[in-house]
């Protein structure tokens, strides 16, 4: 109570305070309602009393003047059938006394709030009496004293102006009386009205007061029910449970407001947990090494959107080099080289933990890209999660923000425990890539083997995917196939291993010759094959023709010659990957029937040229 009273006073806001408010000032209301009350009946009390007092005092003066004059008449009396002096004393002192009484009496009227009719009567009352004695009272006195007799009429007349008094006296008392009555009567009327006030005052105030209370309970019952509901709804997992729409600041109000901040923290933990989930998922599922780079990028936005994200990783050459850049949602996967980056990463990599650069224009990495990246896209705080396999650091994620201060140790720890499975993703990625690679490679010479031929003419140049990356009828694709001349004889003159020397060279040859976008193959033994997209038949026609030339003129060594035979094919998409193999093959039979060392195109198609 004492604390309450002390919060009070100090203004704190606490539950209930406003109750507590209201109740103190209803009970000021009850005292002032109350204390005005009883003051106001008390006062009317004793106006009204003074005023029934003085009323009743007017019938004590009547009775003062009857019996003074009554005293006067006795006196007078005496006087006139004794003639002794004597007698005349009474006379005197009620006429004094009747002087006084009457006095007091008008004095008495002026105060009292009577009817004017009332007011003459008791004045003319006054008269009656007064008339008595200075017409009959003291002429009868001085008669006698004079010595003459006071005849027995005028005595009659003394003594009917003496009854007429007497009777208006009587009269006057009665009506009096009858005034004092009405007097209480108004009083105790007054009083009854004033009770009722009172009364209906104190059930009108204890009615407001109870509605108040009830809906201030109410006010601070509903969000504990509503939370209570929240806390049970959350239990079962509902966490789309309203919580009270409750902003006071109170202990309620604090209480609802940290439970609505814990809610949605719990969401967040909820969300990230399942993007985690998600996260893990798809990293597992990636197929490739560009797929996992792409999920890598997806999985951490999904865990935290920021507005650059780069991959960064080993080369087989000891180099890092960034390898996929996620800007603005696009994902790049060109790879790009560290220049002057490439130190601090090496600092980075050696000092061997993650790094969070709060401010960059306080402190960043030195270096190009560090720069274009700071001017041009206002990048201002970075983290760098360092990427590890068995103790040894294979990248680094590096994730940008334009926002200083955007990066923190939390986003920094979650981002670390998921890192082993980034590493995971990636390096797995590069194994699967690794075996594939190796399963379509060429041992001996390391190009492309039939395998990947197949492979590649099936996804890439299958008839169905013309008029999508080709137009039918008008883009050729055509296809180089060769096969050293005599290669039998070369390896029995020269032996086996020097034969494979002539392989690689062949290949290396091809490998110089070919543009990018030609897939040179070991098709099998001593045959090869180049396939060239977008080429015509006469432009594959010229490649086979600098490629003949140069192995010509071009050999391992100056103890032997090599040439090889050529034939050429194209298909504008009308051809099976069989019907070209066919084609190219009919043309080479054909060079080596005519002479070998020469290169012949498709005959079909000869016509067209
Ligand atoms: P032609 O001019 O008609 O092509 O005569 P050719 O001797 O080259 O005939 P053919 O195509 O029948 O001979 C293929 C030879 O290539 C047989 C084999 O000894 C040799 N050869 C196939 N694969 C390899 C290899 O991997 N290494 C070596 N050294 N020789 C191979
Ligand atoms: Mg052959
Ligand atoms: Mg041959």
């Amino acid at each position: 109570m004492k604390q309450i009273v002390k919060d009070l006073f100090q203004r704190k806001k606490f539950v209930g305070s406003g109750l507590v408010k209201a109740s103190l000032s209803f009970m000021i209301a009850f005292m002032l309602i109350v204390g005005l009350g009883f003051g106001y009946i008390l006062h009317s009390i004793f106006a009204n009393y003074e005023g029934i007092r003085q009323i009743a005092d007017l019938n004590t003066q009547l009775e003062l003047l009857e019996s003074s004059l009554i005293n006067q008449e006795t006196g007078q009396r005496g006087y006139l059938l004794s003639r002794r002096s004597e007698f005349l004393s009474p006379f005197d002192r009620g006429a004094l006394n009747y002087k006084d009484a009457s006095e007091t009496l008008f004095e008495q009227i002026s105060k009292i709030d009577m009817d004017l009719a009332l007011e003459n009567s008791i004045v003319d009352l006054v008269k009656i009496g007064d008339t008595w004695k200075t017409k009959f009272g003291d002429v009868q006195i001085e008669k006698t004293q004079a010595g003459a007799i006071v005849s027995e009429k005028e005595l009659a007349d003394a003594k009917r102006q003496l009854d007429l008094f007497r009777s208006q006296k009587d009269i006057l008392t009665q009506k009096v009386e009858v005034l004092r009555a009405e007097r209480r009567t108004e009083m105790l009327n007054h009083l009854y009205i004033l009770f009722a006030t009172m009364g209906t005052l104190f059930v009108v105030v204890q009615v407001l007061m109870l509605n108040y209370l009830q809906k201030g309970l109410l006010r601070i019952t509903r969000p504990i029910i509503q939370l209570d509901r929240a806390v049970v709804s959350y239990e079962d997992g509902n966490m789309q449970e309203r919580l009270p729409d409750y902003h006071e600041d109170n202990e309620i109000g604090r209480l609802v407001d940290s439970f609505r901040q814990m809610n949605e923290e719990m969401q967040k933990e909820k969300q990230a947990l399942e993007n985690t989930y998600r996260m893990i998922n798809t990293l597992h599922q990636s197929r490739d090494l560009e797929e996992a780079y792409r999920n890598v990028l997806r999985s951490i936005e999904m865990l935290m959107s920021c507005d650059r994200m780069s991959i960064i990783t080993q080369n087989p050459d000891g180099n890092f080099s960034i390898k996929a850049v996620c800007f603005d949602g696009m994902v790049s996967l060109e790879e790009q080289p560290l220049t002057e980056e490439a130190t601090d990463l090496e600092q980075l990599v050696q000092g061997g933990v993650s790094t969070i650069y709060e401010d960059w224009s306080v402190h960043r990495a030195e270096g190009t890209i560090t720069e274009w990246l700071y001017e041009k896209f206002k990048i201002r705080s970075s983290m760098h999660i360092l990427l590890r396999k068995d103790n040894r650091i294979i990248g680094v994620l590096s994730l940008m923000s334009q926002e200083a201060g955007f990066f923190n140790t939390q986003k920094k720890d979650r981002l670390e425990v998921l890192s082993p499975m980034i590493t995971t993703a990636i390096e797995n990625a590069n194994e699967t890539y690794r075996i594939q690679d190796m399963a379509m490679r060429d041992g001996l010479t390391g190009l492309w083997n039939r395998r990947y031929f197949e492979h590649v003419f099936d996804t890439q140049f299958h008839q169905d995917k013309w008029n999508t990356e080709f137009e039918l009828g008008k883009d050729s694709l055509s296809m180089i196939l060769l096969d050293i001349d005599h290669f039998k004889n070369f390896n029995d003159t020269w032996g086996h291993p020097e034969g494979d020397l002539v392989l690689k060279h062949v290949a290396q040859i091809l490998q110089q010759e070919r543009r990018k976008a030609d897939i040179p193959v070991r098709f099998g033994g001593e045959e090869f094959t180049i396939l060239l997209p977008k080429t015509s038949l006469e432009e594959a026609a010229q490649v086979a023709e600098q490629l003949r030339t140069r192995l010509e003129s071009q050999s391992p060594s100056r103890k032997y010659k090599i040439t090889a035979s050529f034939g050429v094919a194209s298909s504008s998409g009308e051809r099976s990957k069989a019907e070209l193999i066919e084609a190219a093959d009919r043309a080479l039979y054909r060079a080596k029937y005519e002479g070998r060392n020469r290169v012949c195109v498709d005959q079909d198609a000869e016509v067209e040229l």
